[in-house]
């Protein structure tokens, strides 16, 4: 689409939607930006834009802005279904996510991945890959930078990486990677969409423009990821720690063996620094992506060996006195907590707890009630969790997560493990999950002062 002179309508004014707007004006488009914010609550962003010729709505939506629009931008943080939004589609508004505006101007081969966890240690660890593997990549959409940022630079990669929410896939047209990877589907985001099968629908877009030429990297030990096989147009390459594989990438007895064409190669699972079943799925992921982009099989293993892994995600903050404090606050929804306590057989006191979303906490009850000897609640959904897992095992209330890691210090036994995974969000009483795992982090040390 050719951008000079056109109306377009950037909704969001965010790290992306402010990318988005910069790109667009500087290629001569005509530029309204709205925010439902106000000016003062932006004066940092709208710095970063000073100088440009642009238009500004803010603290509103205007409908007409929305109406008179040759194209639509909207940002990851905005829902696709807000009233506007929903009169501009009504009136065949042609209305897209950051990532797709991207994708128009993007020749460089690109891996793009998705599912509720995972996404950005599989997305981090491919990019490591490609680069270990002499590919100048560029690694971004939901991590880091914005995808229109690589466009907006003139850069010119071999590959791209790219992390997709099931938010900025809603907002896909023609959008095609030549690898698409689902990495699993459980419940998350339900506050923000009407149903689970409306978030299924959303992440199985990265699917819909792919061709024959393509990839779709399917991890089928998920039932709900299995299920959308026979759906795809591109070639399926199926990933599993439980069946072997013809073709695909698999794993079984401490060996992953990738298989394509005839192809087949080993790789030796011991000495990995990425611990974790589901650090397993992430790897095979990564390794089936840029195995299937030309990466040297050598190369390959050898980044994946290096690869530490990314902070809080299971980080192990401290021991003392033989109890070791690990830090998971990323993993904000059940099925990330599923995997984390599965990593430990026992002994375990998990604080838990945050903003709810609306989700349930069923898929916990068979691990709090093996391995986790005492569960400490903190956030506004202590109650929810209460009511679903108090029963299981010695429960306490917590007013803040100082005062939870206080309790949990006292009655953890040494050898065990003190767990911090929320399975909710940080907003209740955080900025965000970095903020709660520096909280957490602060409160495990001060207890370790307090020894001394
Ligand atoms: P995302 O970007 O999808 O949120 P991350 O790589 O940041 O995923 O990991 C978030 C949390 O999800 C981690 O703390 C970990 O406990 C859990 N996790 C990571 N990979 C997987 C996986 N493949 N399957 C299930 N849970 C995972």
């Amino acid at each position: 689409m050719e951008l000079k002179d056109k109306k377009i309508l950037v909704v969001g004014l965010a790290k992306t939607g402010v990318a988005v707007a910069r790109f667009l004006a500087q290629a001569g488009a005509l530029v309204t930006v709205t925010d439902m914010r106000e000016e003062e609550a932006l004066s940092d962003v709208l710095a970063e834009l000073s100088g440009l010729d642009i238009t500004y709505e803010l603290g509103r939506h205007v409908p007409y802005s929305f109406l008179m629009a040759d194209l639509i931008v909207v940002s990851p943080g905005v829902p696709m279904d807000i009233k506007p939004l929903e009169m501009a589609r009504s009136q065949k508004r042609r209305v897209v996510s950051e990532v797709e505006l991207a994708s128009w101007f993007i020749k460089a081969p690109m891996v793009a991945i998705t599912g509720t966890n995972g996404k950005t240690t599989t997305t981090t660890l491919t990019g490591e890959v490609f680069k270990a593997c002499g590919f100048e990549t560029f690694v971004g959409g939901n991590i880091g930078n914005p995808l229109i940022e690589l466009v907006e630079s003139g850069q010119q990669v071999e590959r791209v990486v790219v992390e997709l929410s099931s938010f900025q896939l809603e907002g896909v047209e023609s959008f095609r990677p030549d690898v698409a990877v689902l990495l699993n589907i459980t419940e998350d985001h339900l506050d923000r969409y009407h149903s689970f099968q409306e978030y299924i629908d959303a992440k199985l877009r990265i699917f819909e423009n792919q061709t024959s030429d393509d990839f779709a990297v399917l991890n089928i030990d998920d039932p709900l990821v299995a299920a959308c096989a026979s759906k795809l147009k591109a070639q399926l390459f199926p990933m599993s720690r439980e069946h072997e594989l013809e073709e695909g990438i698999s794993y079984r007895d401490g060996f992953i063996t990738f298989s394509h064409k005839g192809k087949v190669l080993r790789f030796g699972t011991e000495g990995f620094k990425l611990k974790g079943v589901h650090n397993l799925d992430n790897i095979m992921a990564s390794l089936a992506a840029t195995l299937l982009m030309r990466c040297d099989g050598d190369c390959a293993y050898q980044a994946v060996k290096n690869f530490k892994g990314l902070p809080h995600r299971m980080e192990l903050v401290e021991e003392i006195d033989g109890v070791a404090y690990y830090e998971d606050s990323k993993g904000t929804n059940v099925g990330s907590v599923v995997k984390s306590l599965e990593s430990f057989e026992s002994g375990i006191t998990l604080i838990a707890g945050g903003k709810d979303k609306g989700g349930s906490y069923e898929p916990l009850t068979p691990l709090v009630e093996s391995r986790v000897s005492h569960l400490v609640l903190i956030g506004e959904a202590k109650a929810r969790m209460n009511e679903a897992l108090g029963a299981l095992t010695d429960t306490h209330l917590a007013e803040t997560l100082e005062e939870a890691v206080e309790i949990a210090r006292r009655l953890t036994k040494p050898g065990g493990v003190v767990l911090f995974s929320p399975a909710c969000s940080s907003f209740d009483m955080f900025k965000n999950y970095e903020e709660r795992a520096e909280r957490f982090k602060a409160a495990v040390r001060a207890g370790k002062k307090g020894e001394a």
